[in-house]
């Protein structure tokens, strides 16, 4: 590889001819201000946050997109720079609403960082500012116009997705990022991701705030308020109270949920075991009986919204089984309701989700086992986070407590579903004892584990080439899909999740500047937490879960897996939809 001799600050750094700027001055320990830039994704030079001096060139140039030449000595901090900055972000606070004192991401937020270091002026340009009314359509997001910069982040993050929904409208002073004809985002074919409010560096997307709706029933002597925690939470929580990236706090956050007055602190895992015994089950089938295949995975709300969407004819493929979150809050209102005598309609089942889609999975038809929504709220970790620092409590000083049981029990299985792979490997672990009839020692498939976008294996496992796949992030399950449909695919099995890494990344976890995500491998950090428990645990099988077990067999809950009642409280249907 050619390199290139700079210099950045006086600091001499070798980089790989082509680099830009910033990418130099990054090797060289110096961080240079961004409010556009994504690696690979946004490289547009369009916020010139990142001016710099640099030899040979006229003027201030944009760091982010500027590439280094041999001998190139580049100052990132001359009074001309920061006097640059500086009236840029002044032009920026022009038209924004400054809201700081209430906005969500006051104190999170990339503008409010910079103005602070830069000793900004306010009110130093006045002039015409266009107001725009909230896009507060969709179930699970909230677009302020009012607060955009237009550095187009979450334009590219949609088009990475291979949904790109929105864009930028108008021209000059009234640009504005919306959808094509400025149709409400709830009319389009988003598929509520989430991964747009993840890079906003602003508070102009935000999840749609149900937190409120968690204090009321909380408040309400009548009810019995349960929650759930999906597995990539505990993975990612304790950001939002300063710990490292991927700190494992499973124990704080069930003594949170305990101080802030849940009745029960379910674990979404024993939902996770309970998919792979009825996923595993009818994928076996579909193999035996000539059923439709590959079989693809359905635990994921957003890329089952981008298959409805955008391959309505190949939904013959997905499994029927209604996700984790779903399956345990329909065994809530159904088993455990009736164990303790409790009327299902009494019952407020809410659910810690890394996840915006999920918002709009619990209003999804066919998702009442006990003819009462199975889900009654979904909030993401973020709001979880905020309603913790609400009530006052020291998260880090929390000692570490259990999940209540039965719905509490889980395995090592469930817990690797928050991360890309992680489904897969726990079929795969239940497939290979159901297939061969053994309890097998065999329970790790690294090859499906990793954060590549798109991974292949090939098992023996009874004497059959399992051939599987794992897909996460819509650009992914795309290129899954256009195979699947052009009939030239020959897996048995596919994981497909709607977010790159799976929900370890969902659009609901704590938003980490855009310098960490260039930088940290986010989806592995965390995903490894995940993996460590699993290796810790004592039962590592979905179908040697205690809590499963004990729903199925002799006279129990159900007669089987994949008997009728199973189908009726643990399965699901969808909808082909029309693409906007
Ligand atoms: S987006 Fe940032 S600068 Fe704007 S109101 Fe919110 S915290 Fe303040
Ligand atoms: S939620 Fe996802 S699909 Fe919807 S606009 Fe954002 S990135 Fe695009
Ligand atoms: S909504 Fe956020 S990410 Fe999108 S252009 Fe505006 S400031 Fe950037």
């Amino acid at each position: 590889m050619e390199m290139v001799n700079v210099k950045i600050n006086g600091i001499a750094v070798s980089v790989p001819k082509g680099s830009t700027v910033l990418e130099a001055a990054r090797a060289a320990g110096v961080e240079i201000p961004t409010l556009c830039y994504m690696k690979d994704i946004n490289e547009i030079g369009a916020c010139r946050i990142c001016v710099v001096e640099a030899t040979g060139a006229r003027g201030l140039v944009t760091a982010c997109v500027f590439p280094v030449a041999e001998g190139m000595e580049v100052q990132t901090n001359t009074p001309k720079v920061r006097a640059a900055r500086k009236t840029t972000l002044e032009m920026i606070l022009s038209t924004h609403d400054k809201k700081c004192l209430s906005c969500v991401r006051s104190t999170n937020c990339e503008l409010q960082k910079l103005c602070l270091e830069y000793g900004v002026d306010e009110g130093a340009f006045a002039g015409y500012k266009p107001e725009y009314e909230l896009d507060t359509s969709a179930p699970h997001l909230i677009r302020d116009n009012n607060k955009c910069i237009l550095c187009r982040r979450c334009v590219a993050a949609c088009r990475e997705q291979h949904v790109a929904v929105i864009g930028a409208n108008n021209r000059g002073i009234d640009t504005a990022i919306g959808s094509a004809f400025n149709m409400q985002l709830n009319d389009t074919s988003c598929i509520s991701c989430g991964q747009c409010i993840n890079v906003c560096p602003v508070g102009a997307l935000t999840e749609k705030d149900d937190t409120d709706k968690v204090w009321a029933a909380l408040a309400d002597t009548t009810k019995h308020v349960i929650v759930q925690t999906a597995p990539a939470v505990r993975a990612a929580l304790g950001e939002s109270f300063g710990m490292p990236i991927g700190t494992n706090v499973e124990g704080k956050m069930v003594a949170a949920l305990r101080r802030l007055g849940f009745e029960r602190v379910f674990d979404t895992d024993f939902g996770a075991d309970l998919t792979i015994v009825e996923e595993a089950n009818e994928l076996i089938e579909r193999v035996k009986n000539g059923g439709v295949l590959p079989m693809i995975t359905s635990c994921s709300p957003g890329w089952v919204k981008f298959a409805e969407y955008y391959y309505p004819e190949q939904l013959k493929n997905l499994s029927s089984c209604k996700s984790p979150m779903q399956m345990t809050g329909a065994i809530i209102k159904t088993y455990y309701a009736e164990k303790m005598g409790w009327d299902a309609k009494d019952i407020v089942v809410v659910a810690v989700m890394p996840c915006t889609a999920k918002k709009f999975e619990i209003g999804r038809a066919d998702q009442s086992a006990a003819g009462v929504p199975d889900v009654d709220i979904s909030i993401t970790t973020r709001e979880l986070a905020r309603m913790i620092a609400r009530a006052g409590l020291k998260f880090e000083a929390l000692p570490n407590e259990e999940f209540d049981n039965p719905l509490g029990e889980d395995t090592g299985a469930a817990v690797i579903f928050g991360a890309t792979g992680g489904v897969m490997e726990a079929a795969l672990r239940t497939a290979n004892d159901w297939l061969t009839g053994k309890d097998n020692d065999k329970v790790e498939f690294t090859e499906v584990r990793g954060t590549a976008a798109l991974k292949e294996a090939t098992y023996k496992i009874a004497g059959m080439d399992v051939k599987v796949a794992v897909a996460s992030g819509a650009k992914a399950a795309k290129e899954v899909m256009d195979k699947i449909a052009a009939g030239e695919a020959d897996w048995t099995f596919v994981e497909i999740m709607g977010c790159p890494g799976g929900c370890v990344n969902g659009g609901g976890q704590p938003i980490q500047p855009q310098y960490i995500r260039d930088t940290v491998d986010l989806k592995a950090v965390r995903a490894k937490a995940l993996y460590d428990a699993d290796e810790a645990a004592v039962l590592r099988k979905s179908h040697k879960s205690p809590a499963v077990c004990e729903l199925y067999g002799d006279g129990k809950f159900f007669e089987g897996y994949g008997c009728h009642k199973a189908h009726e409280y643990l399965h699901t249907s969808y909808v082909a939809r029309k693409k906007y």
